[in-house]
């Protein structure tokens, strides 16, 4: 069965105070009983480690928001993928559509971090997700296919259970304008079946797909009710502890204990 995981991205937002703050409270929240689903959260790189410690005890896992995809070297103002691992991170968030917007991402470059992420051992969520005016021009499905086959390009089929996908559609990010169920679950299939016919239809019946753009507590049980949607990646409201938690807790109906 395939995983069932809620992320938050917290973006940049949060001193290494504040980063403690909010991950306590959420650590208290959740407690150490088993989640209904996979949980992280991806504070700033400078609130990993302490993050980490906080979290330690809890089931709430680690996750960055980007890396550089060398291993070191002259990348003034970089993180490596090693960086991460040693800080104690299981996933990292790659090809995010900020990145892609504000500081040039290109497949190309998404796919080396993927394949960097991979290699140091932790898990890759590969965001893609077409614009606004890509939707209305009738090419979702082309720009989505491009991208995942953009970043998953060399990778292997033994890597693929460290891949999670979230289907981010950059109109719905951060806009309070989430998907309808009924859009995110056409690309969800969509994806799904594209990863069919690049691997085998076991690859993509274990692939966790997530949804992400503007999911809140109030309309995340209607997306976890789509067959295809596997979670979500969850931004402002990662930031909110009782929004984030009702998030998690919207899994409890339609996703078993991992
Ligand atoms: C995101 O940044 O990945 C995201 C989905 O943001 P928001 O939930 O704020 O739309």
């Amino acid at each position: 069965m395939r995983k069932k995981f809620v992320a938050g991205n917290w973006k940049m937002n949060k001193t290494v105070a504040g980063a403690i703050a909010l991950a306590s409270e959420l650590a208290r929240k959740i407690g150490s009983d088993a989640p209904p689903c996979e949980i992280a959260i991806a504070p700033p790189f400078i609130a990993l480690d302490s993050a980490r410690e906080v979290i330690k005890k809890s089931p709430i896992k680690l996750a960055a928001q980007n890396c550089h995809y060398e291993n070191d070297g002259a990348y003034t103002g970089e993180i490596s993928a090693s960086m991460l691992k040693a800080v104690g991170c299981d996933y990292v968030i790659v090809g995010h559509s900020e990145r892609r917007q504000y500081f040039g991402e290109t497949d190309a470059i998404v796919n080396k971090k993927v394949k960097k992420v991979l290699s140091e051992g932790m898990n890759a969520i590969v965001c893609v997700g077409e614009t606004l005016s890509e939707r209305e021009a009738g090419v979702t499905e082309k720009v989505v296919e491009t991208q995942v086959r953009g970043a998953l390009n060399g990778v292997l089929e033994s890597e693929m259970k460290s891949v999670v996908i979230a289907y981010e559609p950059v109109w719905a990010i951060g806009t309070g304008k989430n998907a309808t169920p009924e859009q995110a679950e056409d690309v969800h299939r969509f994806i799904r079946q594209l990863v069919a016919s690049l691997y085998s239809s076991a690859v993509a019946e274990n692939l966790t797909i997530q949804y992400g753009g503007s999911v809140k507590g109030s309309n995340a049980k209607d997306l976890f009710a789509m067959p295809n949607v596997d979670g979500a990646l969850v931004g402002g409201a990662s930031l909110k502890v009782d929004e984030f938690y009702q998030i998690i807790q919207s899994a409890h109906n339609f996703f078993t204990t991992i």
